[in-house]
């Protein structure tokens, strides 16, 4: 069974249907990208998965879990609150565009305060915790900086091991190099590279056809709300 199954994903805003029935799965160590032009639904459909937008209609599946939806009396179901949802919502971590960092809290405390307030961990260990996730994306050494000190490829690592630090089951990329000048993309780029390298599961919405060619296992084409074709780079990107 797949890791991750998303079937059939509505999602109207008022009556403009954004997304028309979107349906794929996310294997154990695969890396996922999905690109499509910009309006296509991409970012909308990473929301959806994570529950940050409630799907109109379909179903998210996490290791054949529903998310964000409980059964009542084996057949009826009812969305969850977000305290039900939290649990769930910690196995499948996003990165955005923009890196959204606490500006008040040093970079190891933006990191770390996940791990110590959703799963409880002591501080001693999110600590040790947060600082093998920093040195991961190489930012250990600005653990002690505040993020406006950082240039936005640095924020973009650091929101990245905040990510890892939730020691998540799938990661979400949301164009996470698009709000960066283009001399910082390729730093932003490499960390998101060896991750894939070490097989972890991630999905990723991006504008760097070239980058995705080279990191996903699979491709998916988006455009008007619909999955248009889905397969390898080769498939999807070389012979469009
Ligand atoms: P993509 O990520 O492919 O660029 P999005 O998922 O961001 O596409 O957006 C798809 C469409 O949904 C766009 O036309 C956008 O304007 C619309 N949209 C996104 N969020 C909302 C919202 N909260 N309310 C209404 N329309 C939205
Ligand atoms: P867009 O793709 O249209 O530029 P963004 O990717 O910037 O949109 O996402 C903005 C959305 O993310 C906002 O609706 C905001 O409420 C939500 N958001 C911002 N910070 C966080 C966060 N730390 N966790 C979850 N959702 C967030």
């Amino acid at each position: 069974t797949p890791l991750l199954r998303v079937d059939d994903l509505h999602k109207q805003y008022g009556n403009t249907q954004i997304l028309k029935g979107i349906s794929f799965d996310l294997e154990r160590r695969e890396t996922v990208a999905i690109i499509g032009p910009s309006g296509s639904g991409k970012s909308t459909c990473l929301r959806c998965i994570n529950y940050l937008e409630t799907p109109s209609a379909g179903h998210i599946f996490l290791e054949q879990e529903l998310i964000g939806e409980k059964k009542l009396h084996n057949k009826l179901l009812r969305r969850m609150n977000d305290t039900e949802l939290a649990p769930q919502r910690q196995e499948i971590a996003m990165v955005f565009q923009l890196f959204y960092l606490w500006p008040h809290l040093t970079v190891r405390d933006n990191v770390a305060i996940g791990p110590m307030k959703v799963r409880g961990m002591p501080r001693a260990q999110a600590y040790e915790l947060a600082d093998a996730m920093l040195d991961k994306v190489q930012m250990l050494h600005k653990a002690a900086s505040y993020p406006e000190m950082l240039s936005g490829g640095q924020q973009q690592r650091v929101a990245i091991a905040r990510a890892l630090a939730q020691q998540p089951k799938v990661i979400l990329f949301d164009e996470p190099t698009s709000a960066l000048d283009p001399e910082l993309v390729g730093e932003v780029l490499n960390v998101i590279k060896k991750l894939a390298q070490e097989d972890r599961s991630m999905i990723l919405v991006t504008h760097e056809i070239r980058f995705a060619r080279e990191v996903a296992d699979r491709v998916i084409f988006m455009d008007g709300g619909h999955i248009i074709e889905q397969g390898t780079p080769q498939q999807v990107i070389d012979n469009p």
